[in-house]
């Protein structure tokens, strides 16, 4: 189904939303004055015109001792080559160029040295021990050498090196296996010749234990390690730069608070579960092997009104609830009403949808549903398919001094039918006014940081827990 053919499904009209402080028709609070207005759709992942790895070479790295390594290494022989791969790179193209395609068989080595206590890495030129280590031990042939590529280009080889929890990685400041820090992230580093070699550093962090009363069975550490390099993996092939492949667009301000939840803007980024109920897990199939393994956000599905990370979990009915604007700009103290569209793509009974301020431990949004009532988990409605409803929302403090820069609302949509629940959500940022006018809208948003997990998402799923992970 087309995306126009969607928008008309759930009764809306197509014409430019009301998102940037100087959009025709609308007014300054960035709601529309009188032109109509349709929801703003969720982010897409665009090309942006960098190098990709089309036929992506694993190495998968071990240290010594490390008791996953058997496991690992059959997951780095055949990830590039899964069911799991050819569902999530299938739309991962540049347009009339390359594509993201099925690698060889991948290659391991199991290291007989002990993994440092410390790692240090960078993305903007700091001093990395992980890039000095890495570059001694391809010159020392302790690791295969890289696939050779030109001069300035990227080499197709990944190293896939994973470390135990205990090891301590310092990433620009963002921590591994901590709250609010990292489980993995990618990067490359600069060989000698001028020849750029990716790699993923994956942490075997001991996963949280999922919410109390939530049901679930919590994943393994093999199961989180996988899913992270299933995440790394992927975004390594389809944006190896970090910048210049596919990604969400930061120019949009309807991203940002995307941006601000997920703390990245990559493919894989865009699915990871605030809510901590490892609702981006999935079994990937290789060969006589089962692995966990991320959902990754495809484009397709979004045009068609269904769940946006895929594989989704089969037989489920995906609902959610999107507004029409999701970038707001406020003096404190003032306040906003918008329009919200609840949506689902099957038959499902009436849902809760809540509102709730993500903006760091809270306080900075007040926010009420028309009709709805108050709940320790904020204002909740129970909506179905196709209603329109009116969510207020209020700046109830300056919120330039967080980390984003912007208050950060989210539309959180619960079934309670399973157990355990299943939840979406849809965020929208608010900005004050005199940070929007001293920065300028124009400016790109290149910040990524660490997920955020809003304590507060838990509660609208009436569970406790961690969201940590
Ligand atoms: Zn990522």
């Amino acid at each position: 189904m087309s995306r126009e053919a969607f928008f008309a499904r759930i009764g809306l009209t197509s014409v430019t939303a009301c998102v940037a402080l100087a959009t025709p028709g609308c007014s300054s609070n960035g709601e529309p004055s009188s032109q109509p207005s349709e929801r703003v759709s969720l982010p897409a992942i665009v090309y942006k015109g960098g190098e990709l790895l089309s036929v992506p070479r694993v190495v998968t790295v071990t240290f010594r001792g490390d008791p996953l390594a058997a496991d690992l290494d059959a997951f780095g022989a055949s990830i590039v080559s899964s069911a799991w791969w050819d569902t999530v790179r299938f739309e991962r193209c540049a347009s009339g160029g390359a594509c993201v395609d099925d690698g060889p068989a991948g290659t391991s080595v199991q290291l007989s040295t002990d993994a440092p206590a410390t790692f240090t890495d960078s993305d903007n030129g700091a001093p990395s021990t992980v890039q000095t280590w890495l570059l001694s031990a391809i010159d020392d042939g302790s690791l295969p050498p890289p696939a050779p590529a030109p001069s300035g280009a990227m080499s197709s080889t990944v190293y896939l090196i994973y470390l135990p929890g205990t090891t301590l990685v310092d990433f620009d400041g963002l921590m591994s296996c901590v709250p609010g820090g990292f489980s993995g992230y990618h990067n490359h580093v600069t060989l000698g010749q001028g020849q750029a070699v990716p790699y993923a550093i994956v942490s075997e962090c001991t996963p949280p234990p999922p919410p109390s009363g939530s049901g679930m069975t919590p994943p393994t550490t093999l199961d989180t390690t996988t899913v992270t390099a299933s995440h790394e993996i992927l975004e390594t092939a389809t944006d190896p730069d970090g910048h210049s492949g596919f990604g969400m667009r930061l120019d949009r301000v309807d991203n940002w608070s995307w941006l601000d939840i997920v703390g990245g803007d990559e493919a894989a980024d865009l699915c990871i579960d605030p809510f901590g109920m490892y609702q981006d897990m999935t079994q990937g199939v290789m060969g006589s092997r089962t692995f966990a393994v991320q959902r990754i956000w495809s484009d397709v599905s979004v045009a068609a009104g269904h769940d946006p990370c895929v594989p989704a979990p089969a037989g489920q009915v995906y609902f959610n609830a999107a507004p029409r604007t999701a970038f707001f700009v406020l003096d404190v103290g003032e306040s906003t009403t918008f329009d919200v569209d609840a949506y689902a793509d099957g038959p499902i009974p009436g849902w809760m949808l809540f509102a709730q301020d993500w903006s760091g431990s809270g306080g900075y949004l007040d926010l009420a549903i028309e009709g709805g009532q108050t709940s320790n988990a904020g204002p909740k409605i129970v909506v179905t398919a196709g209603q329109t409803l009116h969510v207020t929302a209020s700046l109830t403090a300056d919120p330039s001094d967080l980390p984003s820069g912007e208050a950060d609302g989210a539309l959180v949509s619960v079934s309670g039918s399973g157990s355990p629940p299943v939840a979406h959500y849809w965020p929208f940022a608010v900005m004050s006014r005199e940070h929007a006018t001293r920065i300028g809208l124009a400016v790109r948003k290149d910040r990524d940081g660490a997920p955020v997990r809003p304590p507060q998402a838990l509660t609208a799923l009436g569970l406790s827990g961690t969201t940590s992970r």
